[in-house]
Order: structure tokens, then C-alpha cells, then sequence
């Protein structure tokens, strides 16, 4: 049995079209037992793709693929934008408490540029307890070590995690059609049998079928507003069937070693922000806010298309200009005839743009909420992060609602 323990979902934004909703379903329908969530570097999914994994009998594991830097203060002091992917999985309440702290830490005091949370091996030191470790995509620090420098260096890079993970760390082999990979893959099973440990095989997911490749180069080379031509090595970052990563043609026993992972990780994040107790807005020494998703709309949804595809016209800009913000891609052409018309002249535009509508792109402070609990208790309890100057609650209003987080309008300004 095959269990993908590699996934991005909506908290990778504006890098995976996969919705963890919607996702179980899928993957029960197509035969698999259980899957991951580990986005980059956040865990503001954690509580719905959890409960939706129940509802459909999927078993789900909790996890985060973390941006990882030898010593982050360093990166940080220096602007060096370099970082490694480390993928971390939640074993059981206690990682997952240690999963929490660790991304949280990660935000609030290790936070580069307000784009993204940095762990390093302190960090890890620090928070490894009740947590599996697999090396990461190729970006992985393992994998990048062995390219670079050779199996001595990567040697001296295992032993790292070897020591803080000990047999709960994995390398992990994929294989998307990517030579560079292909070199790291047979690094990481000469390391793999040095040091007796199993390696995983995953898939990088990214969106469910294949044919779905394009409506993710959409979405990434749109990610600042307007196209870019920035483009990935790989159309393989699907949800693969168990046939399709057989197929892939790794040893089965590392195929089937990703779903006995899976069933070591039984973490479960709701009770984590169980008896939050109340204090008012003004004794706070730092506020902590709700955040509100900026979500691409219809006729956003079709601009991107149209940019990407070189279609964009003043023709289009024109038909879109007059509707409503936030409009659906279904209501935008039932209201105009005139997109309907266009969209029938430029054929996939329509259902490109559907796929993209209601993604969420990013997240910004919620100035008018506040969450009346000092930050120093919510640390370890629900997702934090700092953006636009503020402390945030990084999970969507409705899981903290959800959770029974305390919710109260912030104080206007004297
Ligand atoms: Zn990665
Ligand atoms: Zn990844």
C-alpha cells in the first residue's frame, strides 16, 4: 500500500490547486488509505484537512514542509535568500505540539522579509520530539549536499539528522522526469544502506491529475498579479495513482514504507486550542489579529489565463471592467453576454479560469478582529505568523470559530 506523504495544498499559496477538502475524497475514490498535508513552511490547514479526512475514512497525517537554513539569524542578518526543504510529519499529539512551536517559532522569530519562517538545526534541536523527518524534495539539504559535494558531505549531513531523528528520519526518493533528481536518488540509497534506514518514495503534489499541469503553471506564473515566465522542471507534480509510483520503478518495499509512515502519525489537532481563557484587549502587551484570505476571483481568474496564454486584449479588459469585485466566473458570464462571447472564441479560457477562481492567494491581517488571549498563550496552540506588521492567526476565521478561539472586535484607535 502507497500512502503520498508529500502534499501542498491551499496553504502553499499560490503554489498548489489542491484543496484539502476536497482532496480525501479523491484520494479514497482512487484506492488510497491515507495522505499528508505539508505545505511550505505553514500549518493553517491543519484543522480542516484533518476533519476531512475523518469524514471520508481517510487516515490523514499532520505535517509541514519546512524552509530550512543552518543557522537562521545568520540568514536572516545578511538578507541570503538561500534555503533547503526539510519535510516534517506529526507522530502523535506531542509532535504535533512540537510541529505547532516549531512553525510558529519559525514566523515569529525567525521571519524573513514577512515571506516565510526559517527553522534551522537549533530550531530542530529544540523541537523534534514525537516528529518523523524525510529529507525533502531534491531542494532538500540532504540531496543538495550530495549533488554538490559529493557522498562525503552528504555523509556528514545525514549524521546530523541521524542524530536528532535518529530511525524517524527518511531520505526521501521521487522521481518527476528531473535529471539533477536522479543523481540525488542514487546518493540517497548508498546513505540509505550505510546507515540501515529505509528510504520513502514520495510525489511532490502540487494539483490531482496530470492533465491539471497547466492550471498550475497558471497559477505560479501569476503569483505577483501579472504573468512571469517562470516555469517548473516537471508536469509530475500530480496526485499519482499506487500503480503509477509502482510503476515508477523503486524497490515496492520503499513505495509501501510510506504507508506504514503514515499509520505511525496519529496526531490530532483539535483539541489544541481547548480552554483558551479570555483578558481584555488593553492589558495585551502585543495584539494578536485574525486574518482575512485574498481569494482570486472569476474575472481575475481569466486574466491570468488570458496573460499566460499571450491572449490578454483591451478587448477582454474591456468586457471585465464594468462587474463587481469578487464576482463567480459562472455568475460573471450569465451577467454578460459579452464575455460569454469572448470566452466562446478563445476555447479552455472559460474552464481554466474555473479552476483557478477561489483559490487563496495570500493571507493579510484582519485589523478589525482581535483574539483577546496574550500571544504567549496562543503560541502553542493555533498557527501564528507576523504579516504587515502584525501578529496574525494564520488559519481561516472559521477554524478558529471552529476551535472555540475567543473572537472580539479591536478597539478603535483613541
Ligand atoms: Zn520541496
Ligand atoms: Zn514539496
Amino acid at each position: 500500500m502507497f500512502a503520498h506523504l508529500h502534499c501542498h495544498f491551499f496553504g502553499s499559496y499560490s503554489d498548489s490547486l489542491l484543496d484539502p477538502e476536497r482532496v480525501p475524497g479523491y484520494l479514497r475514490d482512487i484506492g488510497q488509505q491515507s495522505i499528508a498535508l505539508t505545505d511550505h513552511g505553514v500549518l493553517d490547514y491543519a484543522v480542516p484537512f484533518h476533519r476531512a479526512c475523518r469524514a471520508v475514512g481517510i487516515h490523514p497525517v499532520i505535517g509541514c514542509e519546512v524552509y530550512f537554513v543552518e543557522d537562521a539569524r545568520r540568514s536572516i542578518e545578511r538578507g541570503d535568500n538561500y534555503r533547503n526543504h526539510l519535510v516534517l510529519l506529526a507522530r502523535d499529539d506531542r509532535g504535533l505540539a512540537n510541529l505547532l512551536g516549531l512553525v510558529n517559532d519559525s514566523w515569529l522569530e525567525n521571519s524573513f522579509r514577512q515571506v516565510r519562517g526559517l527553522v534551522d538545526w537549533k530550531l530542530l534541536e529544540k523541537y523534534h520530539r514525537g516528529l518523523i523527518a524525510l529529507s525533502g524534495c531534491f531542494w532538500g539539504s540532504l540531496p543538495r549536499k550530495y549533488v554538490t559535494g559529493g557522498i562525503g558531505e552528504a555523509e556528514a549531513e545525514f549524521r546530523r539528522y541521524y542524530e536528532i531523528f535518529g530511525r524517524d528520519f527518511h531520505p526521501e526518493l521521487g522521481r518527476h522526469g528531473i535529471e539533477e533528481e536522479e543523481e540525488a536518488n542514487r546518493g540517497l540509497i548508498e546513505l540509505s544502506r550505510r546507515f540501515g534506514v529505509t528510504p520513502v518514495v514520495t510525489n511532490d503534489s502540487h494539483y490531482q491529475r496530470p492533465e491539471d499541469w497547466e492550471f498550475h503553471d497558471i497559477l505560479i506564473k501569476t503569483r505577483f498579479g501579472r504573468a512571469t515566465d517562470f516555469t517548473l522542471d516537471s508536469r509530475q507534480y500530480c496526485l499519482k495513482t499506487e500503480r503509477e509510483m509502482l510503476d515508477l520503478g523503486f524497490p515496492a518495499e520503499y513505495c509501501r514504507v510510506s504507508e506504514e509512515i503514515a499509520r505511525r502519525c496519529r496526531a490530532d489537532p483539535a483539541p489544541l486550542a481547548a480552554d483558551l481563557t479570555v483578558e481584555t484587549t488593553d492589558t495585551l502587551e502585543e495584539k494578536v489579529f485574525a486574518s482575512r484570505r485574498e481569494v482570486i476571483d472569476g474575472p481575475r481568474a481569466l486574466q491570468h489565463v488570458a496573460a499566460v496564454r499571450k491572449i490578454g486584449s483591451p478587448e477582454l479588459e474591456g468586457i471585465l471592467a464594468p462587474l463587481p469585485g469578487g464576482i463567480t466566473m459562472a455568475d460573471a458570464r450569465r451577467s454578460s453576454p459579452a464575455l460569454e462571447n469572448w470566452i466562446s472564441r478563445h476555447p479552455g479560457t472559460g474552464e481554466a479560469a474555473g479552476k483557478l477562481e477561489g483559490i487563496p492567494r495570500r493571507i493579510v491581517p484582519d485589523r478589525e478582529t482581535v483574539i483577546p488571549v496574550p500571544l504567549e498563550r496562543l503560541r502553542g496552540r493555533i498557527p501564528l505568523r507576523r504579516a504587515g506588521g502584525s501578529v496574525i492567526a494564520s488559519c481561516p476565521r472559521r477554524v478558529l470559530e471552529e476551535l472555540g478561539v475567543p473572537l472580539r472586535p479591536a478597539p478603535k484607535p483613541a
